[in-house]
């Protein structure tokens, strides 16, 4: 049931989607502003990501110092992160805190669906309408709805007749589910499959793993938070945040690499990727040269030096061969974290099934079947298969203009974005992380502040300006998404099958989303476009007609 507990502000300044991390510093922000803001949220509780995805291991993957807000000084010195990377429990727990430390929850309506979104062009206002029969009415509408928020169950012939339990990692239950004594089946080896294996191989009776591709995966070396290192990154944490902004991946702390991997002999190299190997984490292996992402026969010594981790951890060859990625560059699809993960399948009661030679065919009554015929008996299937990615969330939402704009259709080939924040013929729309931004290529939680600031000021200098319209022109959106394609075709990006690409979506356009030129360029971009009155956008005045 909707949260009834305030009166519901049917007209407010901005209709926020979505309560994760984007959503409510959207609404720290924008209330600054003095504006009238409320965020609608689907689920039945704040905190996005790390409110649905709740699978044995769930953690992040970028170091909990790092990985969290830094709008407040008081509030980063006074939270204290008890391992390396936090865990999914321990980071709502963070979320839920601001929220109250910020009074937060009083503009957040749970249980509720946004269902659509309709610019009136000649009231100049957003109508949102929720599953529950809401309509809410607002001059700007700030999609803070997610980029893997929309789990993918893939479409099995015969799930619904399964007698035993499924689950996807993005919707897991909250009583948690005890696999004990249990035949299991895990779908998938992307981040949340590797998370969640070594852990439900300690308690199934047996664990059969389904790969269909093998991602590359490194050790994140989790350790309880050592107190020094707590004490100095604190002592830091101003100018750590402001380096982070001059980093492609928004996080500081890496010493920037200053040669090709092929400028230097073998031995050393591979010294070098043994080094990173012990130190754990993926920034820093991927920093060890400064070509690893663009050049094919660097990037070669990289995932060969971690091929060879995997063949000297796992003891039957076989499996090790099928757990060695060999169809993508290390880096350019979403690189694994991750705790005994290869080591996992040392263990009697774990095997692992190659459904890329031999697909999954049915989901029977009790297991499943590939389509050589051979039968898997199962008491529980898990999808850790992710999510329709980047665009999915928006496009469940019908977003119109009542001039006959539909973002769908405008998306229809794949999404088309002025900086990753606003779409063409689509006012008063932003886009927090969507396709086009850096987003999901960065610690996500900097990326969020950076576009939540900036759509904030855009709002403040329209009000300025006596201005309440802002979209970006036809041609600076073209502009942009060139600018996209052409950095990512300059990287090695394009060559793997990944979600970056819509790959794991049947029928979804193959079009490189993310913005992979770096935070730090994003960053200036976005801070030019404003310093030169929003070049690329058009800001008018719109005479208001009176309802
Ligand atoms: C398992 C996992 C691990 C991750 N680890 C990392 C990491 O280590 N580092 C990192 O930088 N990033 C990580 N990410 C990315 C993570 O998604 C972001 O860091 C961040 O949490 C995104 O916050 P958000 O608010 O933008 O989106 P979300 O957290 O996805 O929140 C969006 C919210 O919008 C709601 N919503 C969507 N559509 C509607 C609608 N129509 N109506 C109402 N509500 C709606 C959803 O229910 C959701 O609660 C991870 C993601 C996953 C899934």
């Amino acid at each position: 049931m909707p949260d009834a507990s305030h009166s519901l502000p049917h007209h407010l300044d901005v209709v926020i989607v979505g309560a994760g991390l984007a959503g409510l510093y959207a609404i720290h922000r924008l209330r600054k502003l003095g504006l009238k803001v409320r965020a609608y949220e689907a689920g039945s509780g704040i905190g996005g990501t790390w409110f649905w995805n709740r699978y044995p291991g769930a953690r992040c993957d970028v170091e909990s110092l790092e990985y969290s807000y830094s709008f407040d000084d008081a509030l980063q010195q006074e939270w204290k992160w008890p391992e390396r990377y936090g865990t999914q429990p321990e980071i709502l727990k963070y979320i839920n805190h601001v929220a109250d430390r910020f009074d937060l929850r009083r503009d957040v309506q749970l249980n509720t669906r946004i269902k659509s979104a309709v610019f009136d062009t000649k009231a100049n206002e957003w109508t949102v309408k929720t599953d529950t029969g809401e309509e809410i009415r607002a001059r700007y509408c700030v999609m803070a709805a997610g980029n893997l928020s929309t789990p993918r169950v893939p479409d099995f012939k015969g799930l619904q007749g399964f007698k035993g339990k499924w689950y996807h990692s993005g919707l897991w239950p909250h009583e948690g589910v005890d696999f004990s004594g249990l035949r299991v089946g895990v779908i998938g080896t992307g981040s949340s499959g590797v998370q969640m294996i070594p852990l439900i191989a300690e308690q199934a009776r047996h664990l059969t793993v389904f790969q269909r591709t093998a991602n590359f995966s490194l050790p994140a070396r989790n350790t309880p938070m050592p107190e020094d290192k707590e004490r100095t990154h604190k002592a830091e944490y101003p100018a750590r945040r402001e380096a982070a902004k001059e980093t492609p991946f928004a996080i500081a702390g890496y010493p920037k690499p200053a040669r090709s991997a092929l400028e230097v002999a073998e031995a050393e190299r591979n010294a070098a990727y043994e080094a990173k190997w012990q130190e754990g984490g993926s920034i820093s292996y991927l920093y060890a040269y400064t070509d690893l992402l663009v050049n094919k026969a660097s990037n070669d010594t990289a995932s060969e030096f971690v091929r060879n981790k995997i063949r000297g951890i796992v003891t039957d060859q076989k499996t090790a061969e099928l757990l060695a990625p060999k169809d993508h560059p290390i880096g350019t699809k979403r690189l694994c974290l991750d705790t005994n993960y290869y080591e996992t399948y040392n263990r009697p009661n774990v095997s692992l099934v190659d459904v890329r030679s031999d697909p999954i065919d049915t989901v029977t009554e009790t297991g499943l079947k590939l389509k050589s015929g051979a039968a898997f008996e199962l008491d529980a299937i898990v999808f850790a298969t992710g999510f329709d990615a980047m665009t999915g969330a928006l496009n469940e939402i019908d977003v119109r203009t009542t001039d006959g704009e539909v973002l769908r259709e405008h998306w229809a080939g794949g999404p088309l974005t002025y900086l990753g924040l606003m779409v063409a013929g689509l006012p008063n729309m932003f886009i927090v992380t969507g396709p086009g931004s850096p987003g999901v290529k960065t610690q996500m939680i900097a990326s969020i502040e950076q576009h939540v600031d900036w759509i904030a000021d855009a709002i403040d200098y329209l009000g300025q300006h006596q201005l309440d319209r802002i979209e970006p022109s036809p041609q600076a959106e073209s502009a942009w998404v060139d600018h996209v394609n052409k950095v990512a075709d300059s990287t090695l990006y394009p060559l793997a099958n990944s979600w970056y690409m819509g790959a794991n979506i049947p029928g979804k356009p193959r079009v490189f989303m993310p913005y992979v030129g770096g935070f730090d360029r994003y960053k200036k971009q976005c801070d030019a476009v404003a310093a030169k009155g929003y070049e690329g956008f058009t800001l008018s005045r719109h005479e208001t007609v009176a309802a």
